[in-house]
């Protein structure tokens, strides 16, 4: 009998009943022993709903009041020295300190790093280890949780983060050391959680290696084959080596090397690995086949997926595989049962983690009838009119290099552009979104503002925000941004092709949830977008306002996207609707236009060997968003969030007259990145981190602005903090541009053209 498995269920609940349950005890309002009880009464719930959809085998251990990689840093009692912690185990306290930091009661420590989950938009909390760093077991959450789902009635398989993938995503701390050094240190105490699963009555334990589908050393393979070696020595347990995101590929002889019970490959991202790792597959290993889409929201094509794992079930035999999602659901929302405002088409084409539990079991049964519907399902999405539109196929399939140039040289058309003195000041566009900027959106939702109250609103807003900005003395504009709940949904809203959920929400970090748009069909913009505010923005000042739009490849990047067409595809549409827009503020009067593209650096493929591609696409998307105006018309970008470095060379072909590139955390990284190369265009390295309220002083500014005149023209350079501005408050961002705009003035003083 093929198994149903799954590897990951989403714990927040179908009301987000663990974000309430744990902001309500950081606040202080729900104690210690309530919050224990609705973790505990997510768990049984997820555990019966898989149970009654028919999962033969369920995952224990993969809920988590926080982050998994938090709770492995506990599990192995890899705890920074700064939290104190010196008891035998792990409490709430110092795991949520260690989370989000902690001030107060004598205590004053900040909070681990956060940083994306492979190419997801899920940030986990990087472990931080030193030279010597020591290991021990500071949480029995594994063995409990798995005796809890056992008197529950289910003997689960038990989620663990693998020792491979937790040292080799840590950050290392102090003087530089290899960490695979401490890897000698790590394995007994994973030893010592296994045998405490092997006590509670465990069979299976899947233990996560999604970093054995990255690019690896040598160095990292043999640890992957020692490491393993070791545990199985050390367990009569069964392990299940779970890799997705990406396929194995060169490391598939190190995959199969490892001494193990079961391996889990993912065939949504990586269907071609199956050939070679059926031709090599040793004989009684169990074959766990990731063929639903864990990463997407589509529906799959049963039929389609059936031929895979007929496949598979021919060479490994069909008692030795299991059937699975790619990954974990974390990925996906919950349930689309609860979507009861989207229209049934869209709907049919649609699966959540629930269903596509549903589809696991479905192919796990061979249930035909099941798949004939769901291959109904792909055909009538395949040909619906709501996806497809001739226009806009026809439009994108006539694009050449020439739409996607902009037809001067940066240094010919410069002249043509804004005049503007020295070191000029800008921010990256939004001001601080007040509690009230917040409450207007919701009455307008709530029908307690009508449409023309909320715009004048709006507009009060942005005349506040161009007198304060004039007073201040900056030199490029904005309008403030408040008519934006979001910088994608924004515009996801007002073009065609996208779809808004009303419980769609998925993991970002911590109790922080997002709710993607859906990318389903050829995208096209009906009408301007974001013309009306900029203009009037305008109207208010004889400086120059920005316009300001997103990207199309953050647009993507942060969208749940069609799977029926490549995602280059999809970004040429939106660059074309993005391009649209562009024309119509230069239209309108706008000189400058700014078009941000912070994720393009995180949309990088996990695999290096794929870069040039993605970056090839990525870059021609931006262009052909930016390149349809005349000379005249200066052309912005901004990126933040991420290392830069890697990708300097290719912003140099985004060919944006300036870019604002966050830089006051990252140190002097990108300093040192802009010696080695020499970047042609303008340019403003944020001189202020903006996710503190904390107000920088003018010499900090000014001495950050010389920093940059080692490595940049002062022609090159301008001032602007790291980011928007929408998460602080008034008055730390009034004295902090203030201090800003002295800063500039201090450089230009200095003898700066
Ligand atoms: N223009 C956006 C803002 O200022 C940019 C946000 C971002 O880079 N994430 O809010
Ligand atoms: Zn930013």
């Amino acid at each position: 009998m093929t198994i149903a498995s799954n590897l990951g269920f989403p714990p927040m609940g179908a009301a987000r009943e663990l974000k309430r349950a744990t902001e309500g005890y950081w606040s202080g309002k729900v104690s210690r022993a309530q919050l224990l009880a609705t973790g505990a009464e997510l768990r049984r719930r997820h555990w019966q709903l898989q149970r009654d959809i028919g999962l033969d085998r369920i995952p224990a251990n993969d809920f988590s009041f926080y982050d998994r990689m938090l709770d492995t840093c506990a599990m192995v009692g890899a705890v920074p020295p700064r939290y104190g912690f010196k008891s035998e185990w792990m409490d709430a306290e110092t795991y949520f300190a260690m989370a989000r930091g902690s001030q107060g009661k004598g205590r004053d420590v900040t909070a681990m790093e956060m940083t994306k989950w492979f190419d997801t938009n899920y940030h986990y909390i990087v472990p931080e280890l030193e030279r010597g760093q020591r290991f021990r077991m500071a949480s029995a959450k594994p063995a409990n949780e798995y005796r809890e789902a056992k008197a529950a009635g289910i003997d689960a398989t038990t989620v663990l983060i693998g020792p491979l993938t937790f040292l080799l995503l840590a950050k290392t701390r102090g003087t530089a050391f290899d960490r695979l050094s401490l890897l000698d240190a790590l394995l007994p105490v994973y030893g010592d959680v296994l045998e405490s699963l092997a006590a509670a009555g465990a069979t299976w334990v899947q233990i996560d290696e999604p970093c054995l589908a990255l690019d690896r050393t040598e160095a990292e393979r043999a640890a992957y084959v020692r490491a393993y070696t070791q545990l199985a020595k050390r367990t009569k347990l069964k392990l299940m080596v779970a890799t997705y995101f990406a396929g194995l590929n060169d490391n598939l002889a190190t995959a199969l090397a490892l001494p193990v019970e079961g391996l889990h490959v993912d065939l949504v991202r990586a269907p071609q690995q199956l050939d070679a790792l059926l031709a090599q597959w040793p004989k009684g290993r169990v074959l766990s086949a990731g063929v639903i889409d864990g990463r997407n929201v589509w529906r799959a094509d049963l039929e389609r997926q059936r031929m895979l794992v007929q496949r598979a079930a021919a060479t490994v035999g069909r008692d030795r595989l299991w059937v699975a999602p790619s990954c974990s659901l974390l990925h996906t929302p919950l349930d689309l049962d609860l979507e009861t405002k989207l229209d049934p088409e869209l709907k049919g084409w649609l699966a959540f983690a629930k269903q596509k539990l549903q589809e696991v079991v479905a192919l796990a049964t061979d249930d035909r009838p099941a798949m004939a519907a769901s291959s109904r399902a792909a055909q009538s999405r395949r040909t619906s009119k709501r996806i497809n539109n001739a226009a806009v196929q026809r439009r994108a399939a006539s694009v050449t290099e020439k739409d996607r140039a902009r037809g001067t040289r940066f240094a010919d058309r410069r002249p043509a552009q804004v005049e503007l003195p020295a070191y000029p000041t800008t921010t990256i566009g939004s001001f601080p979104q007040t509690a009230d900027v917040r409450a207007a959106r919701r009455k307008l939702h709530d029908a307690q503002l009508t449409a023309e109250q909320y715009d004048q609103f709006i507009e009060a807003q942005i005349a506040k925000t161009v007198r304060l900005q004039e007073e201040l003395g900056l030199d490029v504009l904005v309008h403030g941004e408040f008519e934006r709940n979001d910088m994608v949904e924004y515009f996801g809203e007002q073009l065609v092709g996208f779809a808004f959920t009303e419980h769609g929400w998925v993991q970002s970090y911590g109790t922080r949830y997002v709710k993607p748009p859906i990318i389903f069909g050829d995208v096209s913009r009906p009408t301007a977008m974001t013309v009306r505010w900029s203009k009037y923005a305008q109207s208010l000042t004889q400086r120059p306002v920005k316009g300001m739009l997103t990207g199309p490849v953050t647009i993507l990047q942060w969208s749940f996207v069609r799977d029926d067409q490549p995602r280059a595809e999809t970004a040429k549409q939106i660059a074309l609707a993005i391009r649209d827009e562009v024309i119509d503020l230069e239209a309108a009067g706008i000189r400058v236009i700014q078009i941000d593209e912070p994720a393009l650096r995180e949309g990088l493929p996990l695999r290096r060997a794929e870069w040039n591609d993605y970056l090839h696409w990525a870059v021609d998307a931006f262009r052909l968003a930016t390149a349809g105006v005349r000379d005249a018309t200066q052309i912005h970008t901004h990126m933040c969030y991420s290392e830069f470095n890697d990708v300097l060379r290719v912003i140099e072909r985004m060919d944006a007259d300036v870019i604002s590139i966050e830089n006051a955390r990252s140190g002097s990284e990108l300093l040192q990145g802009l010696e080695q190369y020499k970047y042609p265009n303008e340019i403003g390295p944020g001189v202020y981190d903006i996710h503190s309220p904390r107000v920088p002083s003018t010499a900090e500014i000014t001495s950050a602005l010389k920093s940059m005149t080692r490595v940049l023209e002062d022609a090159q350079i301008w001032v602007n903090p790291d980011c928007g501005l929408k998460t602080r408050g008034w008055e730390e961002t009034m004295a902090a541009l203030k201090n800003m705009v002295a800063a500039a003035k201090a450089m230009r003083e200095n003898g700066a053209r």
